[in-house]
């Protein structure tokens, strides 16, 4: 390490990527950065992978996918201390975040046939004479570009789904954690060692650039809406589709009828796992004024239980410390109060848990994503009110209510693409369900049967099964059998419901 060198920082030297871990300034490991050559030939190589991974069929996917899983929990301890080495979060963290990677590999590898497989469908008055067939054929190349909060999750859901679904992977880690992304592509190819199914290219945020103009046939980010934006401008110059999972700022309502202390505990949890830097984490509550006291004491007391280097692990990346400090000293200046934590709460890398209330709306903190473990809370007259402030955003990623009788109506209410009822983050543990957002959290869904589908193209086929009795589509149809027609649609979709 040099002197001046920032831990955590990644650098480059030599044509490798140096990974080091954000606490200590370790080195974790170095990786080859690919230049865009190195990115396109990854590409040509995943082609000619990707027909040979089809050509295996739903069984010799499944059973290969099933493979990696069990892989994966076989080692799943070296993959936590990898994580834990080059992003700091605590190891425990890191178990569970491969263990929710474990439960989406095995719900796409089980269910992509179910899902995606061919299925005849029922014909329709216009060709009654053709018979329908259905089924969700691969793009080709998928190229997959993650962050770096959630090293193993965020690339593996919708890696399971592109693998699963017969297309071949490109994946581009964050600078920041190339290490994890290297041991999925490495321990993928120690299960399927025949072609390149699943390659890892390396580097900076231009390599990054380089997968979307490389050829491939479908992007699936993860990271920031700023950078969404960019990749989906230079994918629109192939007019290469897009999922995209970017941030959010999500919101906790507790009703009035709550159960407080499990409230409290959940919007902890929720705001302060992986030090906050988690893309579904809770950085906002509205708490209605009955419970309003108790829930803030209930919290503050939690909070205070967790200690930096322990609970909370480093903040990741260096230049967040720098954006966590500036959300902290704005709520300050605009007459928030914070009844934990606060102005001394950012010691580079940590920041120590900060609670805030009383913080105006227009505040960054109430606004912007902070990606640190601070939570605010704000009173609010009743649950109409809290949803209205809830989706006074521009994002709308997931999001939580605890309460009882009103509580999953609230959470429809949510403008979010998942809400957890009476738990925090609870949606990412489920394989079946999808999971993506609305407005500035992108579009485009990863897991569940929606996952499945977002990498694969709908091909619809009709098969003649017999001689047209009212040939439509033909100009050999006479002017009867137009009027034949017309009448049958009178009969069939004329009555008023
Ligand atoms: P970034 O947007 O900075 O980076 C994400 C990935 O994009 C990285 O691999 C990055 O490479 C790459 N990249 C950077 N510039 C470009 C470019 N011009 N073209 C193509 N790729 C590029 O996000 P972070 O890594 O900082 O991750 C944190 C963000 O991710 C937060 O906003 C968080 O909310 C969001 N997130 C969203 C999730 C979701 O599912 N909705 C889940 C997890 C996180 P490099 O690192 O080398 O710059």
């Amino acid at each position: 390490m040099t002197a001046t060198h920032v831990p955590g920082l990644p650098r480059v030297e030599d044509g490798q990527l140096i990974s080091t871990n954000p606490a200590t300034g370790e080195e974790a490991g170095r990786v080859p950065v690919a230049d865009e050559t190195a990115v396109t030939d990854a590409v040509t190589r995943a082609r000619a992978a990707g027909l040979w991974w089809q050509g295996l069929g739903w069984e010799g996917r499944k059973t290969r996918l099933l493979r990696w899983r069990s892989l994966i929990v076989h080692r799943i301890d070296e993959l936590a201390a990898l994580t834990h080495s080059e992003s700091g979060k605590p190891v425990t963290d890191g178990l569970m975040e491969a263990a929710a990677a474990i439960e989406h590999l095995d719900w796409a590898a089980r269910n992509a046939k179910r899902v995606l497989g061919p299925r005849r469908v029922r014909t329709r008055l216009l060709v009654a004479e053709h018979t329908g067939h259905l089924e969700y054929q691969p793009y080709g190349v998928v190229g997959v570009i993650g962050p770096w909060n959630y090293p193993i999750l965020t690339p593996v859901g919708p890696i399971s789904g592109a693998l699963a679904a017969g297309n071949a992977v490109v994946l581009k880690p964050s600078e920041y954690t190339p290490m994890v992304g290297q041991w999925l592509a490495d321990t993928f190819a120690e299960v399927v060692p025949e072609h390149p199914v699943l390659q890892v290219v390396h580097g900076l945020g231009d390599v990054g650039g380089a997968l979307c103009r490389a050829g491939v046939h479908k992007i699936a980010f993860t990271g920031s809406t700023a950078t969404a934006k960019r990749v989906m401008a230079a994918c629109a110059e192939n007019l290469v589709p897009v999922v995209l999972e970017a941030g959010g700022k999500d919101a906790l309502i507790v009703d009035a009828d709550a159960d407080v202390a499990a409230a409290a505990d959940a919007a902890v949890w929720g705001a302060m796992t992986n030090a906050g830097q988690t893309c579904v984490g809770i950085e906002r509550v509205y708490a209605v004024a009955p419970v309003y006291d108790r829930f803030v004491e209930a919290v503050v007391a939690k909070a205070a239980t967790l200690r930096t280097g322990e609970e909370i692990g480093p903040i990741t990346m260096p230049k967040q410390l720098g954006i966590i400090r500036e959300h902290i000293e704005d709520a300050l200046a605009k007459g928030g109060r914070a009844v934990l934590g606060g102005a001394d709460a950012v010691q580079a890398p940590y920041v120590s848990p900060t609670v805030f209330v009383d913080v105006p709306a227009d505040a960054a903190a109430q606004r912007e994503e902070t990606f640190g473990p601070t939570l605010t809370i704000t009173k609010v007259a009743d649950a109409d009110e809290a949803v209205t402030r809830a989706n006074d955003s521009p994002y709308g990623l997931g999001g939580a209510v605890f309460g009882k009788r009103d509580a999953i109506r609230i959470a429809r209410r949510l403008r979010s693409g998942m809400v957890a009822v009476n738990g925090t983050l609870t949606f990412v543990g489920m394989g079946n369900l999808p999971f993506g957002g609305v407005g500035e959290s992108g579009f485009g869904r990863i897991h569940g049967e929606d996952g499945l589908r977002e990498f694969a193209r709908a091909k619809s086929i009709t098969v003649r099964r017999g001689p047209s009795l009212l040939p439509a589509m033909t100009f050999e149809r006479t002017p009867a059998q137009v009027r034949q027609i017309v009448k049958a649609l009178r009969l069939l979709y004329g009555r008023k419901p």
